[in-house]
């Protein structure tokens, strides 16, 4: 048994936010961490109450969907709500923050931002988690660090590779399935 890193476990739960996002133009999850507790989490959706886009479509304007709340939003403002500090906390988001949000972290007084992807890193926003002493890491989700049972389906696809191997199929074939397998599986 392998224990999941804390960096991957937060990231985890920063991919699984995002499976609930209701805007359908970008999935964004977030989880704020103090103290290595989760202390809240958003996605990017409209304002409680209100129509999602994955309903009625997306509002945009200027190129922009001005419906929804931006996940890192959305999860200090659940801090806001119910009253909880995010003073010296850190954050793990699926995409590199807006420039809007970038702002908002540093006046929440984050210290740490980890982010899985990068998404068009706005130049500014970057000056300014520099110029504020927020640090910004990438931490990619390794899937395979969340999957209980990818041993098993390892060594599954490499046994079924070693038998193809040995019927001696079609070598084109057996290469480009093979290719794919270690891509997916990470042989
Ligand atoms: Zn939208
Ligand atoms: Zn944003």
């Amino acid at each position: 048994m392998e224990r999941i890193s804390w960096d991957q476990y937060f990231m985890a739960q920063s991919h699984l936010l995002a499976l609930r996002s209701t805007c359908t133009r970008l999935m964004v999850g977030a989880t704020i961490v103090r103290d290595k507790r989760i202390i809240a989490g958003g996605y990017n959706g409209s304002v409680s109450g209100s129509v999602h886009c994955i309903d009625e479509g997306c509002f945009v304007i200027d190129g922009h969907c001005v419906r929804t709340v931006h996940a890192e939003a959305n999860a200090l403002l659940q801090c806001a709500k119910f009253g909880v500090p995010t003073e010296n906390a850190d954050i793990y988001v699926t995409h590199f923050p807006c420039l809007q949000c970038c702002k908002q972290l540093i006046q929440s007084g984050i210290n740490t931002v980890y982010y899985a992807e990068d998404y068009k890193n706005h130049e500014y926003a970057v000056e300014l988690f520099k110029e504020a002493g927020v640090e910004t890491k990438k931490v990619e989700l390794d899937y395979l660090a969340v999957d209980t049972n990818y041993k098993a389906k390892n060594d599954f696809i490499k046994s079924l590779f070693n038998k193809m191997e040995s019927l001696q199929s079609d070598k084109q074939e057996f290469a480009e399935l093979k290719k794919e397998a270690e891509t997916l599986f990470k042989l």
